[in-house]
């Protein structure tokens, strides 16, 4: 089994060297005295032979680039998570040091980048405001970023209503030009979203450790989606440390945990694994 990962995070604790961060991690656990060198290995020796470690912010990014540099046959996509909008005074300036970041050879996408109004609540309608413009502008920058560099773009949506989601497909109509690939990682939001996202030119969706939960039918339907339309759209991956799958829910997610969902989406969901494989590899150019 060949497996590429395409959404990780190395350059995250605990994975990148072992620090809690803000994570509740059992004193003696195993996962406090590894580094990300480590994991990479565990996971290489799991089947894993690429993987792409995905930067939610200015620093994380610049963690990604370093250590793609580092070993072969890992890549680094840098960008700015929405929930991170707030933490950036000056968009210009944030989209020039991206720039600068991707002009390094081991990166092969922007990203995570969209809208997430999942956890606003308890905002005044004006901040919700402020809140939402400036992740449209912080999304719409990093659009023309990967425009102008002609690189793929990783998408991270999530909301409890539609609303984000209609959003990110009004704005990619609007300014994503489709000639590179668009990746909706860890994909959920209403079937009628998922249909449309299913038309656009170069769009895959990526599938996470979440897809094994209990009560993750709602995924599994979008999943079943995908695979009946056009299941060379489907790429696996972990969004390591977040997500573990099932029986690990809760826990740190390691990325070697990947091969659980692979044999998870196989003996469930009739997955072709080579399919996939092959998936990610087009989507990246890799
Ligand atoms: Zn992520």
């Amino acid at each position: 089994m060949q497996i590429i990962d395409t959404h990780c995070h190395y350059n995250l604790e605990p994975l990148y060297s072992g620090d809690p961060f803000c994570f509740k991690i059992k004193e003696d656990s195993q996962i406090l005295q590894m580094n990300w060198q480590k994991h990479w290995q565990n996971a290489q020796k799991a089947g894993v032979n690429k993987s792409i470690i995905v930067g939610p912010g200015l620093s994380s990014s610049e963690k990604a680039v370093e250590i793609a540099n580092e070993e072969e046959c890992l890549y680094a996509a840098v960008g700015i998570h929405p929930e991170r909008a707030n933490k950036i005074i000056d968009i210009d300036q944030a989209m020039i040091a991206l720039e600068k970041l991707a002009n390094n050879k081991k990166v092969i996408a922007i990203g995570e980048t969209g809208l997430d109004y999942f956890y606003l609540n308890g905002e005044s309608l004006e901040e919700l405001t402020e809140i939402k413009k400036r992740q449209k502008d912080l999304f719409i920058g990093q659009i023309k970023l990967a425009q102008k560099l002609n690189l793929p773009l990783i998408l991270h949506v999530r909301d409890k209503e539609d609303l984000a989601y209609q959003e990110t497909i009004d704005l990619l109509e609007k300014y994503w030009s489709f000639n590179k690939a668009i990746i909706f990682h860890c994909v959920s939001g209403p079937i009628s979203y998922i249909e449309k996202a299913l038309t656009l030119q170069n769009s895959y969706f990526g599938f996470d450790g979440n897809i094994t939960f209990k009560k993750a039918d709602n995924i599994r339907e979008i999943f079943t989606l995908v695979q009946k339309t056009d299941a060379k759209k489907i790429l696996l991956e972990t969004d390591a440390p977040y997500l573990a799958p099932e029986p690990h829910r809760g826990q740190i997610c390691e990325p070697q945990m990947i091969v659980e969902i692979a044999n998870y989406l196989e003996k469930n969901l009739q997955t072709n694994l080579e399919e996939i494989y092959q998936n990610s590899l087009r989507a990246f150019e890799i």
